[in-house]
């Protein structure tokens, strides 16, 4: 089978099409590396001993995703391709609805133009806004406080309706909660530009040295140490969820949600990745950020029910893995 995968080269993206290889099928990646690296193409090859296909285009582009259903007849879709920043959407909101909302437009026409049946979604936890924890699927959905998460939701609304005239497409809405880690080669991972704003990227650069130190947003949550708590999940059992959602597609749309169910807090994380790599991580209480939530965390029973899929690596995993990327990607990219 052909899958289409768009932003394929990016962090969750270029870790699926290992596990689509691995599982196998044939992957035609389709990226404009507006935040990812051509070379992930290669780092791909090394780790599976298998090639994928690549298009650099914009998948808001019409004629450019039509082309490539011309070229390959294509069995199904992942789409990745988004912006993803929650602090730059509130910058430049138009852009994130735009290339987010048109892109996914755009192939759900392609998907019926070419009678492509299934569809697989990134979705976020963000969409739960702050409702209370665990988050599980029927959750009445609440306002999220960013255009980020509003161009999630409305995705989901948008694919969902579709899936409603009676037809036999096939979609999984996944909701994503906090993927961190990388392949266990080193070779792949998150390489965020700039200064990163997500957890995980950020002590993984003050264990390098190339940042001073942690900054904790808020210790006065009503969590277990009151600091932020979130669900934590290795992104190969996040990319093994793809396979196993493109595997268990039914007709219409269905929501999943794709984390541990296990609640994690920043200073927990703090401990964790200071055992698993033996490297202490200096850190400062701040204040907290502004939009966070205290706790967010999944209920998992659903994925497990009707995916058969569950996450199997913990937080050691996570943490040494994170390690390792940051210290081989110098080498590998910043030299
Ligand atoms: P990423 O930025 O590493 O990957 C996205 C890829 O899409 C990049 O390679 C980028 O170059 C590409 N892209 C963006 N717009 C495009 C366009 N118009 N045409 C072609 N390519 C385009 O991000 P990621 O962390 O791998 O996230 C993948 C998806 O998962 C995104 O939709 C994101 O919103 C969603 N998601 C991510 C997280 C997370 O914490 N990483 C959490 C929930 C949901
Ligand atoms: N966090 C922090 N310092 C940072 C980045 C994040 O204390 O430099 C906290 C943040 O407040 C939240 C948790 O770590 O409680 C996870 O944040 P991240 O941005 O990674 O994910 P999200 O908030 O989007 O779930």
């Amino acid at each position: 089978m052909n899958i289409l995968v768009t932003g394929g080269l990016g962090y969750i993206g270029s870790h699926t099409c290992v596990a689509l290889l691995e599982a196998g099928y044939n992957v035609i990646a389709a990226d404009n590396l507006s935040n990812s690296k051509v070379e992930n193409i290669n780092k791909i090859k090394q780790i599976t001993g298998q090639e994928i296909l690549f298009y650099q285009i914009d998948v808001v582009n019409e004629d450019s995703v039509n082309r490539i259903f011309n070229n390959h007849k294509i069995d199904g879709i992942i789409h990745f391709a988004g912006l993803k920043a929650v602090g730059e959407s509130v910058d430049i909101p138009l852009d994130y609805y735009y290339n987010n909302i048109v892109s996914t437009m755009v192939l759900a026409r392609a998907c019926k133009r070419y009678g492509v049946k299934r569809f697989v979604f990134s979705s976020s936890a963000t969409v739960y806004g702050d409702n209370r924890v665990p988050f599980i699927e029927n959750m009445e959905l609440l306002p999220t406080t960013n255009p980020y998460g509003e161009t999630k939701a409305m995705c989901e609304r948008i694919l969902s309706d579709i899936a409603k005239v009676p037809s036999d497409f096939s979609i999984a809405l996944l909701r994503y909660f906090n993927p961190v880690g990388a392949h266990e080669s080193g070779l792949i991972g998150e390489a965020p530009k700039g200064i990163p704003n997500n957890l995980m990227p950020y002590v993984t650069q003050v264990a390098k040295g190339k940042l001073e130190k942690l900054r904790i947003f808020g210790n006065d949550y009503p969590t277990i140490d009151g600091t932020g708590v979130r669900d934590y999940i290795h992104v190969l059992d996040l990319a093994e969820g793809h396979v196993a959602a493109l595997e268990n597609l039914k007709e219409g749309a269905h929501v999943y949600n794709l984390g541990t169910g296990q609640g994690t807090s920043v200073l927990e994380i703090v401990k964790a990745f200071e055992e698993a790599n033996s490297i202490k991580i200096p850190y400062q209480i701040v204040e907290r950020r502004h939009g966070d939530i205290a706790e967010c965390y999944a209920d998992v029973s659903k994925a497990e029910r009707e995916l058969g899929w569950k996450a199997k690596r913990d937080l050691v995993e996570m943490c040494r893995d994170a390690w390792k990327f940051e210290k081989n990607y110098k080498e590998l990219v910043e030299s």
